[in-house]
């Protein structure tokens, strides 16, 4: 630790002295000039040591400057970590349960979870790591197919959860069923002699409502897509009406299954 008393105990002698020397009328000429060249000498000594302190504490600044934006950097990396999924890099489980209960309290939730068409068959024929390229490839088709308020987490493995908040059941529909449309239009590059699907299971909560009820509603209805066949929509019973113009077309298209 730097003494400035100490580092300018020369100059704290000198100044006094010169004072001295000042209130001194009947010092001879010679003795004055000695003083004077001696305070010269000082100050000159002063202003160096002035200059190396300034540009050690420029140097000190700028490496605190680096450290803090070395720690912002690893605080956002540590939080980005710890709401998203290595693979896929959508948000984890709990950042998405975390964005759902948010969102309930702020108004209606829709929540649609898809869940890929016999994975298992995937990961046997072409291996696990084919396995998760497969899940990386659908997961951007997916991004691609959502609107910009839509949220997509991975629940689990090859089942995701997409959030859309302060939405109508009819918008969790279509984008349902243009997800669902965007899959079946043409295989994923990274396995292009088999399209791989997805089922489908929509609900929505109201506001207020808890996660596990949105989620066990959507969860029920995505058995349902599974059951009836797999690669399509179900939405869960509670929401269907058979007045809702776009259902009963994508009925017809045979591509949407109520619960
Ligand atoms: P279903 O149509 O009924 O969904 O059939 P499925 O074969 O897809 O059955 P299920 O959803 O139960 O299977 C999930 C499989 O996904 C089992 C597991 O080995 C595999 N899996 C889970 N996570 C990963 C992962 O991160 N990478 C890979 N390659 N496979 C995974
Ligand atoms: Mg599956
Ligand atoms: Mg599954």
């Amino acid at each position: 630790m730097l003494d400035i008393n100490e580092l300018f105990q020369e100059e704290y002698a000198v100044l006094e002295d010169a004072r001295i020397t000042a209130a001194n009328a009947s010092l001879p000429a010679d003795e004055c000039r000695e003083k004077l060249w001696t305070v010269a000498r000082h100050y000159q000594r002063l202003i160096r040591e002035s200059y190396r302190l300034i540009s050690r504490s420029d140097r000190a600044e700028r490496e605190l400057t680096r450290i803090n934006d070395e720690l912002q950097k690893l605080a956002a990396r540590l939080e980005y970590e710890a709401t998203h999924d290595p693979l896929t890099a959508v948000y984890n489980r709990s950042a998405i349960i975390n964005q759902i209960d948010k969102s309930l309290l702020d108004g209606n939730v829709a929540l649609i979870l898809l869940d890929i068409d016999h994975f298992k068959r995937i990961n046997d024929e072409y291996g696990h790591p084919m396995g998760d390229r497969v899940i990386c490839a659908l997961v951007s088709r997916v991004r691609k197919a959502l609107p910009e308020h839509a949220s997509i987490g991975r629940v689990g493995g090859e089942e995701f959860t997409i959030l859309l908040p302060r939405a109508r059941i009819e918008e969790a529909m279509i984008i349902a069923g243009y997800i669902h449309a965007s899959l079946n239009a043409s295989p994923l590059d990274c396995l292009a002699d088999q399209l791989v699907t997805a089922s489908f299971g929509v609900s929505l909560g109201a506001k207020n409502s808890d996660f596990e009820t949105l989620y066990s509603a959507a969860d029920t209805a995505l058995y349902t897509a599974k059951k009836r066949g797999r690669n399509q929509v179900a939405l869960h019973e509670d929401f269907f009406r058979p007045t809702m113009p776009h259902f009963s077309t994508a009925l017809a298209a045979n591509s949407l299954h109520l619960d």
